[in-house]
């Protein structure tokens, strides 16, 4: 049976707690009824608050129990409980925000909704689309503003299978449901059988907006929306982050991605630029080394990697330090024994190729230090 009843026992204020489990430092309360929603139930959140004066973390189905993750153990028996009314306003916020969107968009485009899910920070809503233009979405959230601003009624109906058979339902019964059946109606707007919190009025919704949107399981739509308070918090955020880089940028908020683009674009030049500079330097440096034995030098990564490509170390072994790291090249010697040898003197860490390494250590080495390592590895004179 498929329970579309909102129940009384979410207006009690005690729960009758049978037992109490502890695992892995966690404890659980379980009660066959509660006045806490569970979380996921319907694609909802679950409701917080406190049992005996202890916090409660997650509320669950399992097994037809109720089970209450809370902060400490309390004994079973019959507890007062305080339900978090505000974050039960604001599922029932998001909630009708979501009824109104879906129906929304079934009104613009026909556009079915095929399930939802409630999070912290978001809503998201399904819809049986493979792609939706962003002209659409518009389209539908407007027509959902429209619907709360016009602050219809929302009425609680409950009925039958029979009964049902009045309203022009959003989406049909399923043939599973038995019993009392209870309907959400939005003016002449929505009419939807539902289990879960809702508002009186679409106006105490406020905003509703959706903030994304991605294609998911090959052939639906998700959309992420917020309403309400979410949506405030969520326009407060984003308008602190633009007003910031219209700041830093020296821009206004309308010119930021013109002069974020051309930032970009500076941005790459130089970096090209730079990798060009380091080549030629890195080929002048190559011209006056010694091709024997050790070549030491210091100086900026990018000259180290090229050189150590562009060199000739048919004879010798390039150990370049770059004020974090030493590049080794050699095209004679197995330089992998030169950065082993290092690690096992001096510790830090490195590796690569026979022709190219890399040797992170835990402080810049004397040249002496090196030198020894070459003669010890090499076994030159
Ligand atoms: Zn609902």
């Amino acid at each position: 049976m498929i329970e579309l009843l909102i129940h009384k026992r979410y207006f009690e204020s005690t729960v009758e707690i049978t037992r109490i489990e502890e695992k892995d430092g966690k404890f659980y309360a379980y009660a066959n009824a509660s006045p806490f929603y569970p979380d996921g139930k319907g694609g909802q959140l679950g409701d917080r608050g406190k049992i005996a004066g202890v916090d409660v973390f997650h509320v669950f189905e399992k097994d037809n129990e109720i089970v209450h993750q809370i902060a400490g153990t309390i004994t079973p028996g019959i507890h007062e409980v305080i339900v978090d009314q505000k974050r039960r306003k604001d599922i029932a916020q998001q909630h009708t925000g979501q009824h109104i969107l879906s129906a929304a968009f079934l009104e613009v485009a026909d556009i079915e909704t095929v399930s939802f899910h409630m999070g912290e920070e978001y809503s998201t809503i399904d819809l049986d689309v493979p792609f939706l233009e962003s002209e659409v979405i518009s389209e539908a959230e407007e027509l959902a503003n429209r619907v709360t601003q016009s602050c219809y009624t929302i009425e609680e109906i409950i009925t039958d299978i029979e009964g049902s058979k009045n309203y022009n339902l959003r989406k049909p019964l399923s043939d599973k449901v038995t019993g009392e059946v209870r309907l959400i109606k939005i003016d002449n707007f929505d009419v939807s059988a539902c289990g879960g919190f809702h508002l009186n009025n679409t106006g105490e919704v406020g905003l509703i907006k959706v903030i994304d949107a991605e294609k998911v399981k090959g052939n639906l739509t998700r959309i992420y929306a917020v309403a309400g308070k979410r949506a405030l918090k969520y326009f407060q955020k984003y308008n602190s982050v633009l007003k910031k880089l219209s700041k830093m940028l020296t821009s206004s908020v309308g010119e930021l991605e013109l002069r974020v683009e051309k930032l970009l674009n500076q941005s790459r030049d130089q970096a090209l630029l730079l990798s060009k500079i380091s080549q030629e330097y890195a080929t002048v440096l190559s011209q006056n080394l010694s091709n024997k034995g050790l070549v030491y030098l210091e100086g900026y990564t990018e000259v180290g990697n090229f050189l150590a490509k562009i060199g000739n170390f048919e004879d010798s072994i390039l150990v370049f330090y770059d004020n974090s790291k030493y590049i080794i090249a050699s095209k004679k010697y197995d330089v992998r024994n030169f950065v082993s040898k290092l690690i096992e003197k001096f510790g830090g860490k490195g590796g690569g190729k026979s022709e190219f390494a890399n040797y992170q250590p835990t402080k810049k080495l004397k040249f002496e230090e090196l030198e020894e390592v070459y003669h010890e590895v090499y076994n030159r004179d």
